[in-house]
C-alpha cells in the first residue's frame, strides 16, 4: 500500500477513544484531548548539543480520553490491547516503577507532581494514527496529550497561560521521557507536540528553549512533504543514542565550551580534537546547526524550492559523520531523489524510522511507488508514507 496513511480528524479521532474510555471504565470521560507527533525538517542530533531545530507538527495526533478521580488511582488503557486495563496509584507512575507505553502516559503525572503541582489519579484510554516507534514522536504525542488533559482536568492553568505555560509542560513531559521512560532524548519532540502552531515550523533554539514560528506553506510553493517510514527495527539503538550524546558532552568539555552550539571556528576545534570518531560527531553538529539557519533562511525568503541540496547535505553529514542512519534510510532518500525529489534525509533518531522528501505536488504516488519498488528489490518489507503538511499543537478535541 503505496497509498498515504490519513490522519483522523478531531471527531474521529474523539469518537473512537471516547468509545474505548467506556468500554474500559464504564463511565464516560471528561473529555478527549489530542497531541500530534512530529517531523523534524532539520537539525538532527542537535537538541542535546544546544542546538537549533526546525520541526513541524503532523497532522497524525495521539487522542487521549480522561477522567480526573478523587483518589489516587490511576488506570490506563491503550487500543493496542484493550483488554489490559493497567492499574496503579500515582506514586506507582516515578522513575523506576513502569516501562513502557505506561511510562509516556503516566510520567507526565509524576514530572508535574515534581514540577510542584498537586494532581489526583485519573482514568486514561488512548488511541493514534502516529505510526509507532517509526521516528514520529509517538511517544511524546502520548505524553504530550495526557499532559494537556491533566492540565486542564486538575485546573493548573498551563495552556491557559499561552506558550509560556505550554514551555513548562513541554519540560515536565521531557522529564517523563527521560526520567520515567529512561528515554535520553533531547526536548524537541514535546516541544514540538505543544508549541507548533498550524502552518507554521517551529525554530527551536535549544539553549533556553526559546522557539521563533516560521510559516511553512508548501503547497504554495507547489510542494509536498513526503513521510517514509521505513519500518526497519535495528538492535542497540537505545545504547547508541546515549553514545553520541556522551561523545558530545565529552567533546564540549575537551573544547572547553558549554555545549558545542558555541563552537564558531569548526576548523580550529576540529584540530583541537585528538579522537577520529569525535571529530566526526562534531563536524556534523556544527554543519547541521548551520543548516538550519540557512534552510531558515530561505523559508523564509521564500525561496522554500531552495531547500533540497540543504536535505541532502544533512542526511550526508548523519550517514557519513553521525553514523546515525542505516542501509533503508539510505535507499529510501536515494530512491525517492531519483524519482524527482528536490531533497531527501533521514529524519528522527535514526537507526531505522523514518525519511522525508520534498516533492512537487501531486508527485507522491510516484515517489512512495519508486520507493517500495526499492524496498521489494531488496526483499525488505514495504514502507509506509503519510504526507506531512503542518499541523496544530496538543489541545483539547472534545
Ligand atoms: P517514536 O516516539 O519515534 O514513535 P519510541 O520508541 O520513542 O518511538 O516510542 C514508541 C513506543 O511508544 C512504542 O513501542 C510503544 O511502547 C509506545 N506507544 C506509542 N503509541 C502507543 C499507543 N497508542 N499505545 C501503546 N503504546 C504506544
Ligand atoms: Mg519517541
Amino acid at each position: 500500500m503505496t497509498e498515504p496513511q490519513p490522519a483522523w480528524s478531531d471527531e474521529g479521532g474523539a469518537a473512537r477513544t471516547r468509545a474505548l474510555f467506556e468500554a474500559a471504565f464504564g463511565e464516560a470521560p471528561d473529555g478527549v484531548w489530542a497531541a500530534p507527533g512530529r517531523v523534524n525538517l532539520i537539525g538532527e542530533h542537535v537538541d542535546y548539543n544546544g542546538g537549533l531545530c526546525l520541526p513541524i507538527a503532523l497532522p497524525h495526533r495521539t487522542f487521549v480520553a480522561l477522567r480526573r478521580r478523587e483518589d489516587d488511582v490511576v488506570r490506563l488503557v491503550s487500543a493496542l490491547a484493550p483488554q489490559n486495563v493497567w492499574t496503579g496509584t500515582l506514586e506507582n507512575v516515578a522513575p523506576g516503577r513502569v516501562s513502557s507505553w505506561v511510562a509516556y502516559a503516566g510520567g507526565p503525572a509524576w514530572a508535574l507532581g515534581e514540577d510542584g503541582f498537586a494532581l489526583g489519579g485519573f482514568d486514561a484510554a488512548i488511541d493514534s494514527c502516529v505510526p509507532l516507534g517509526a521516528g514520529l514522536s509517538s511517544s511524546a504525542a502520548i505524553e504530550c496529550a495526557v499532559g494537556a488533559a491533566l492540565d486542564e482536568v486538575f485546573g493548573l492553568g498551563l495552556l491557559a497561560a499561552g506558550d509560556a505555560g505550554r514551555a513548562r509542560l513541554a519540560a515536565a513531559c521531557v522529564r517523563a521521557e527521560n526520567d520515567v521512560a529512561g528515554a535520553p532524548t533531547g526536548g524537541m519532540d514535546q516541544a514540538a507536540s505543544l508549541r507548533c502552531t498550524a502552518g507554521s515550523a517551529l525554530l527551536l533554539d535549544t539553549v533556553d528553549a526559546s522557539v521563533t514560528q516560521v510559516p511553512f506553506d508548501l503547497a504554495a510553493a507547489g510542494l509536498e512533504l513526503l513521510v517514509i517510514d521505513t519500518r526497519a527495527e535495528h538492535a542497540l539503538v537505545d545504547g547508541q543514542y546515549a553514545a553520541r550524546r556522551a561523545t558530545c558532552h565529552a567533546a564540549a568539555e575537551a573544547l572547553g565550551v558549554g555545549t558545542l552550539r558555541e563552537v564558531t571556528d569548526l576548523d580550529a576545534a576540529l584540530a583541537a580534537l585528538d579522537d577520529d570518531v569525535a571529530r566526526r560527531r562534531v563536524r556534523h553538529v556544527v554543519t547541521e546547526i548551520a543548516r538550519v539557519v540557512e534552510f531558515t533562511d530561505l523559508v523564509r525568503a521564500g525561496r522554500v524550492r531552495d531547500v533540497g541540496p540543504l536535505l541532502d547535505a544533512s542526511h550526508e553529514s548523519l550517514r557519513a559523520d553521525y553514523e546515525v542512519s542505516c542501509a533503508e534510510l539510505d535507499v529510501a532518500v536515494a530512491a525517492a531523489r531519483d524519482a524527482g525529489a528536490l531533497g531527501a534525509r533521514m529524519t528522527g533518531g535514526g537507526f531505522g524510522g523514518s525519511a522525508i522528501a520534498l516533492i512537487e505536488a501531486a508527485s507522491a504516488g510516484a515517489v512512495a511507488e519508486a520507493v517500495a519498488n526499492a524496498f521489494a528489490d531488496h526483499g525488505w518489507a514495504e514502507p509506509g508514507f503519510l504526507i506531512a503538511v503542518a499541523g496544530p499543537a496538543a489541545a483539547r478535541v472534545a
